[in-house]
């Protein structure tokens, strides 16, 4: 178990008090705002925004009955964060995993506040999440609760006040039943726009050109964009994958156009590994048809300690929070930590890397291609139009760029590691938007 090495500014231990929190080293949601706080202080922001900052403004818990096929019901907990809406409409997504904790659902809804001011997106940060595993539940049950849970949400969702989206166990299918649950009971006047509820939709109900491939897409602007100052050319790196779903695959797909070499990939079914290089298409449709990357005949079968210790440029998890703890990161031999995956790192853990060498690009910059795409979808929802692929791949790229380099930019003000300084790329923008606003009352 990972104890606290990190002795915090006295402003943190001050806002922490005053908020009545006391810190727990080992809570992610602690952590993540004791990091935010220390960007504060290097941005010397009005303390009135640390104590924002520090609490979600609203935390939504439902429960939800359903019933299942076999007659009998069940009530599946949920849970919507609304953290910050100075900048626009609350805006994350809905998870759906059996192992939900209130604590987590916060700190994804913080880290979505961080990420669309560091792309400057109009939008604040909400996340959501449902104790359920939707593996184990029929199409119609999935249906039923999606459909239950929209209308439970009411109006505490809505194309102008939060837009969920898909993330883990979500997908396209689920925000379609979102919004055809939500169009129903909207009024009259806002039928045309309220499928702007959710974003991540199918193509063919308001959905946007490359959202589905967008998370992955936007990390590779960002290695683009970043790899060459460290001397590493994308086209001829080794990386490997934690996750293969939505993120993980299309980052497989993408890279393997660019000629990148993937070794190893991990999910819950097992660890994989050739040295020559996996096929990253051949993986997509071998989990597709069988649910994870075990069994396919191309790689070979590897050990969780022969997977991180698989020397690589870059490691890239994309699964889920905090799997990246001190013991592995001890094991990795990797020039370049990118996370795709929100929070997949432990403190003590990137201390660890850092102080070896290894370079940590966070995820707020890496994963931020999809709430940018939703942020397409949105604005074409609302001006019932349709961008073609190219046009969203080159408005992506311009936003992913512009965040990479102000990240870039705050490391060398500050002279600190990309984490620091994306926060504070993110917070000098909301310090100015509260200030142009002023207080109220
Ligand atoms: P997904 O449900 O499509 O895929 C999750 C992957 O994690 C699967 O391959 C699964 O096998 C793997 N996984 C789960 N438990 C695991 C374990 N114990 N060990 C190893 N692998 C495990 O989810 P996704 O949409 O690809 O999201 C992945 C991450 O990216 C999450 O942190 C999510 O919040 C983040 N993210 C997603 C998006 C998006 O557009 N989908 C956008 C930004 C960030």
């Amino acid at each position: 178990m990972e104890t606290a090495d990190q002795n915090y500014t006295s402003s943190v231990n001050d806002i922490f008090e005053e908020t009545g929190a006391t810190f727990e080293y080992q809570n992610l949601f602690h952590q993540t705002i004791a990091s935010i706080l220390e960007a504060c202080d290097l941005l010397e922001v009005p303390h009135r925004l640390k104590l924002i900052i520090s609490q979600p403004k609203n935390e939504l818990m439902i429960h939800c009955p359903v019933e299942m096929d076999d007659g009998s019901w069940r009530l599946f907990k949920g849970y919507r964060v609304q953290h910050n809406n100075v900048l626009g409409p609350y805006k994350g997504g809905i998870r759906y995993h059996a192992d939900i904790k209130l604590d987590e659902v916060k700190t994804l809804s913080v880290l979505m506040t961080m990420k669309c001011a560091l792309a400057r997106l109009p939008f604040g940060g909400a996340k959501g999440a449902v104790r359920v595993d939707p593996r184990g539940l029929s199409k119609g049950e999935l249906m039923r609760l999606t459909r239950r849970l929209t209308s439970a949400l009411g109006s505490n969702i809505g194309p102008d006040y939060d837009i969920p989206a898909p993330d883990v166990g979500t997908n396209a299918q689920i925000m379609a039943w979102m919004a055809d649950t939500y169009i129903h009971s909207a009024e009259p006047s806002i039928k045309v726009t309220a499928r702007g509820v959710v974003t991540g939709k199918p193509l063919e109900f308001g959905g946007s050109e490359g959202r589905e491939k967008a998370t992955g897409q936007g990390l590779v602007y960002v290695l683009e964009e970043l790899l060459p100052d460290m001397g590493i050319e994308l086209d001829q790196v080794s990386y490997s994958l934690i996750g293969y779903g939505n993120v993980g695959s299309w980052v497989g797909r993408l890279l393997a156009a660019r000629g990148a070499n993937l070794k190893a990939v991990m999910d819950h079914t097992g660890a994989i590994y050739n040295e020559a290089g996996i096929d990253a298409e051949q993986l997509a449709w071998h989990v597709q048809k069988t649910g994870g990357v075990k069994g396919f005949t191309e790689a070979c079968e590897i050990s969780e300690q022969a997977f991180y210790s698989t020397a690589v440029d870059l490691f890239i998890p994309a699964a889920l929070e905090q799997m990246i703890d001190l013991e592995h990161a001890e094991k990795m031999n990797c020039k370049v930590l990118v996370e795709a995956a929100n929070a997949p790192t432990t403190p003590r853990a990137e201390k660890y890397l850092l102080k070896k060498g290894v370079e940590v690009l966070p995820a707020i910059l890496c994963n931020a291609g999809g709430v940018t795409v939703s942020y397409f979808e949105w604005k074409q929802n609302r001006q019932s139009e349709s961008w073609d692929a190219e046009d969203v791949d080159a408005r992506l790229k311009k936003v992913m760029v512009r965040s990479a380099r102000r990240v870039n930019k705050m490391a060398e003000r500050f002279d600190c590691g990309m984490r620091m300084a994306s926060y504070a790329a993110a917070m000098e923008h909301i310090n100015t938007v509260y200030e142009l606003r002023g207080s109220f009352p």
